[in-house]
């Protein structure tokens, strides 16, 4: 029987191929559901807004939308620059609620970005649950108000280190990912560079 839905990672921009393969690897760690990158990489370059120095997300939402997709499929737009939207200074990364595209940035969740000294694990645990939560976001979910699940909301990205790299038992059972197939995000802190 053909999985019911599947997600597809795109190279947008300069992130760092090892990175999105790392990202695929978690990914298809916490989800019961096929994840593969995508062969071609997209130019974020038409996005850019030189009044701002940063990207329009929904252009490049655009662009991912262009492309030829099968139904079941979810697109997740993986990039290193610096995203927004005309009435947010920034954004981490945003997606159609319920539709197929969804766009996360590594930017802002660097932790030198934030004056801390650079982490590569703590900036893979962070994209990871970036990702997480703008796939949900295509997949129906809203924001959750359990402060661990991966559907809270995230206006800092030391918010995001509060949360799990899981959904909670309400939003997993709305997505078709059965629990026990959500691995909890604590079993890597020991893990820090
Ligand atoms: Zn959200
Ligand atoms: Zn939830």
């Amino acid at each position: 029987m053909r999985d019911p839905w599947c997600v597809e990672l795109v190279r947008i921009g300069a992130v760092l191929p090892v990175m999105l393969r790392v990202l695929r690897e978690d990914l298809a760690g916490v989800l019961a559901h096929p994840v593969w990158i995508a062969p071609e990489h997209v130019d974020p370059a038409p996005a850019f807004d030189p009044s701002r120095q940063q990207y329009l997300v929904s252009a490049l939402m655009e662009t991912l939308l262009a492309k030829p997709r099968e139904a079941g499929v979810f697109i997740i737009g993986v990039t290193d620059v610096d995203l927004f939207l005309p009435v947010f200074t920034h954004v981490f990364g945003t997606a159609q609620l319920g539709g197929p595209v969804g766009v996360a940035s590594e930017y802002r969740l660097r932790p030198e970005h934030s004056g801390d000294p650079s982490d590569a694990g703590l900036l893979r645990r962070r994209l990871l649950k970036e990702v997480l939560h703008e796939l949900g976001h295509t997949l129906g979910l809203v924001h959750c108000k359990a402060s661990w699940c991966a559907m809270s909301p995230s206006r800092l990205p030391e918010q995001i280190d509060l949360k799990d790299a899981a959904f909670c038992s309400a939003c997993a059972k709305h997505t078709g990912v059965p629990d026990n197939s959500l691995v909890s995000i604590h079993s890597w802190e020991g893990e820090k560079k």
